[in-house]
């Protein structure tokens, strides 16, 4: 049957159990509440508020999972780029307090979901090992490890030999190991976050790209290119790396780069024993970071950055096939079965951003590369909000739309630095590792 939708042909894709009917929005319908894209965030948001009871449709330019949350490494990571320190020096105490709360439970989250709704999702909790590059670097993961242990956390700082054992290779210097993670199928997962909200009464539409919003006394009406509308008192807008120009400015406000992925096809029973030997997901330390980890069939997964634009062909992963080769020798001649890549949008500040430019429009928007957990639990708490109008729910404050300067220049500032990045630290360069 030939695709409904442009996905590139990705591993989540050829092994996903099938999507539940979400056919478009063909006729004018009402509801509390209109949620725009069905990503983590969208279908999180659209869950949690059908469970407090409002009506929910949900439209979706594509379908459920479409976006990052379909095409991602899988990779449950909690927290966000800052450690606990810089969370408090940037937020202050009592702001600070409730953040490192929420990022922290964010992998706690997901598990609990797929555990809820017995959802259908692949899926093992063994931990995320993040490898340090330089001796810097050490430093700096073992006071992460140190932070979020004084936090609860189960969290172990791993020398030279520790990381060589758990990953399998002896490229890192040391690393951290942060017991809360874990890995998933996601599209399988988007999906099932899909079927949960079906089936808590949330109406989904797929193949229904949103082209215009317009408010009308106490309402929004958010129209698809089809013409059919829907009628709601509040809006939530959740289209992350693929926001395009529906809400004036915003897309300005983040970097959208590419992030690029390969799979080999399954590991024999012997060269699996010989990596990430005990079921971890892992990223490292570098610039650009690489992530990789084991599927639940044994295939090895390599991410990292590609070209900022879209793929021409095969060669734009190769530098990901060389990097599988170095840090992995033993995998020589293995065939790679797959390749794909999704967008993810990068903030200023590396941290997702609330807005609220009118009553009754919210919007989430910059993930970076902790959305599995992170984007669940921004869908949760933004279904809190729109429930009980309690701002205090929300885990970021709600703040106005602020476009990068220059942010074409921007787009092609990182696009300079991506290709800069690749020849050094990013491209496994032997002094880096
Ligand atoms: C290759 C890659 C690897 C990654 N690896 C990891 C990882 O291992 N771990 C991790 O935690 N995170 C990872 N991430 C990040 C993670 O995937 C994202 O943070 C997360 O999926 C974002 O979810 P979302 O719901 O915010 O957005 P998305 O999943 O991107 O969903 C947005 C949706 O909005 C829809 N949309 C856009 N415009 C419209 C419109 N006008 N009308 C209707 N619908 C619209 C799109 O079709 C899309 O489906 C990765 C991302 C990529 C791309």
């Amino acid at each position: 049957m030939a695709e409904p939708f442009p996905l590139a042909p990705s591993l989540w894709h050829a092994t996903a159990p099938a999507a539940s009917p979400t056919p478009p929005l063909a006729t004018d319908r009402h509801a509390d509440i209109c949620v725009i894209g069905g990503g983590y965030a969208g279908l999180s948001a659209a869950l949690h508020l059908a469970e407090a009871g409002a009506s929910v449709v949900l439209l979706e330019a594509q379908e459920p999972g479409w976006g990052g949350s379909g095409r991602n490494g899988g990779q449950v990571i909690p927290g966000i780029k800052y450690d606990p320190s810089e969370i408090r020096a940037k937020f202050g105490p009592e702001a600070g307090r409730a953040l490192i709360n929420f990022v922290g439970s964010t992998a706690d989250l997901v598990f609990a979901l797929i555990e809820k709704h017995k959802m259908e999702v692949p899926h093992r909790r063994a931990g995320w090992i993040q490898g340090a590059h330089t001796p810097a670097m050490v430093e700096a993961v073992k006071r992460r490890a140190e932070e979020w242990a004084d936090e609860g956390a189960e969290t172990a700082f791993l020398d030279r030999d520790e990381v060589s054992r758990l990953l399998g290779t002896d490229r890192y210097l040391g690393g951290w190991m942060d017991r809360r993670g874990g890995g998933v199928q996601p599209l399988a997962y988007a999906r099932a976050l899909a079927r949960a909200a079906i089936g808590a009464g949330a109406v989904l539409h797929g193949r229904s790209p949103v082209n215009s919003l317009q408010r009308k006394d106490e309402s929004w009406i958010v129209r698809t290119t089809q013409g059919a509308s829907v009628t709601a008192g509040r809006v939530v807008v959740a289209t992350n790396g693929y926001t395009g120009d529906l809400i004036p400015k915003l897309r300005q406000t983040v970097i959208r780069p590419n992030s690029f992925i390969v799979a080999t096809e399954p590991l024999s029973d012997n060269l699996a024993g010989t990596i990430l030997p005990e079921g971890q997901v892992t990223s490292d330390t570098r610039q650009l970071l690489l992530y990789f980890r084991k599927d639940h069939t044994n295939r090895l997964l390599m991410g990292g950055r590609g070209p900022f634009r879209e793929p021409h062909d095969a060669s734009d992963w190769a530098h990901l096939e060389r990097v599988v080769a170095k840090m992995y020798p033993q995998t020589k001649g293995l065939r790679f079965d797959y390749r794909w890549c999704g967008r993810v949008a990068l903030t200023r500040d590396f941290l997702p951003h609330l807005h609220e430019p009118e009553p009754g429009l919210l919007i989430d928007i910059g993930c970076m590369g902790r959305g599995v957990g992170l984007q669940t639990a921004m869908g949760k708490a933004m279904a809190g909000y729109l429930v009980s109008g309690d701002s205090a729910l929300l885990p970021f404050p709600i703040v106005p739309i602020k476009p990068l300067p220059l942010h074409a220049l921007n787009e092609l500032y990182v696009s300079a630095i991506i290709t800069w990045y690749r020849m050094t630290d990013g491209g496994m360069k032997d002094k880096a590792a």
